[in-house]
């Protein structure tokens, strides 16, 4: 595996979700990247005003602003866009970046736990994934390689490859210790296993071991005016990554019928009712569960 030197640290990619703005702060104040020495991380906090306001973003979600042509597109001056293409440049240029990782620090508020969430599978994802699994069981590993290209326009792109740590459930503008301990961990495991990667090091990583895989969006119902006419069930609110069997309620109309899951496979639910996605009427994201092999790249 190629070693990975250059790391960019990102918090703040939105501004009402405060782990990842504490965690890099407190990491540079206290000096903690100098633990992993061998490495060249960048801590940085990419959207201040919103991190000031305490809000998501200013003017456009940043962290779909970093398309191909958004961020050729000098007509785009929006705040964020405009921010974009400032950090393009400083941890970019995309496609082309120096730096091997960048490891963007969100909060959601559903129930998440600690999530990795991973846009490709190849060694790196899929070892990390188990390493991070290993030292973390209670951890969900989550790929999304399988999302259209075209929506890749996510900050974490600008470099060669990009994780997630999502951990909730937090609410928006709220720090909350557990959900701040769970990302430093996380964190920290990532870094241990770039270094110990790195250095040759041997590593407890499983055989095998069970992820999450991508698949479908549910959204609520809504009538002809875009009012939302129900809400999501009860019986699946807070249990994120829990299964959902063919059939099962999953929302319910404010009339009280019931909406049952219509597909053909065991479902397990991610970003159920997340507060940032309303005005999509996203009610969750469905993925299936995967087991991932480690064997063929130990
Ligand atoms: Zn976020």
């Amino acid at each position: 595996m190629k070693k990975i030197q250059r790391i960019a640290l990102i918090g703040g990619t939105h501004g009402n979700e405060l782990s990842g703005i504490y965690l890099v702060k407190k990491w540079l104040t206290q000096q903690t990247l100098k633990q992993w020495n061998s490495l060249d991380i960048t801590a940085r906090i990419v959207n201040p005003r919103a991190c000031e306001q305490s809000v998501r973003y200013i003017e456009t979600d940043l962290n779909r602003e970093f398309g191909v042509a958004d961020l050729a597109d000098m007509t785009k001056s929006g705040y964020e866009a405009l921010l974009a293409k400032k950090i393009n440049i400083e941890f970019g240029p995309k496609g082309n970046s120096p730096y091997e990782l960048l490891i963007d620090l969100h909060n959601t508020t559903s129930n998440m736990g600690a999530c990795l969430m991973l846009q490709r599978k190849n060694a790196f994802t899929i070892l990390l994934g188990g390493y991070v699994k290993h030292h973390m069981p209670h951890a969900n590993i989550y790929f999304q390689d399988n999302v259209p290209e075209e929506k890749q326009n996510f900050l974490l792109t600008v470099a060669q490859q990009g994780v997630t740590v999502e951990v909730g459930p937090q609410p928006n503008s709220v720090l909350q210790q557990e959900t701040l301990d769970l990302m430093e961990e996380m964190t920290r495991h990532i870094l241990d296993f770039v270094e110990l990667c790195n250095n040759d090091s041997s590593l407890e990583i499983p055989d095998e071991y069970d992820a999450f895989q991508y698949s479908e969006n549910l959204h609520l119902p809504v009538d002809d005016k875009g009012q939302r006419k129900g809400l999501v069930s009860c019986l699946i609110d807070q249990k994120d990554f829990q299964a959902i069997e063919p059939g099962q309620v999953v929302m319910e109309t404010f009339s009280g019928e019931k909406i049952t899951w219509q597909g053909d496979y065991t479902a397990y639910p991610l970003f159920v009712n997340e507060a940032a996605y309303h005005k999509s009427h996203s009610a969750m994201t469905l993925s299936r569960k995967i087991v991932m092999s480690c064997r063929d790249y130990k």
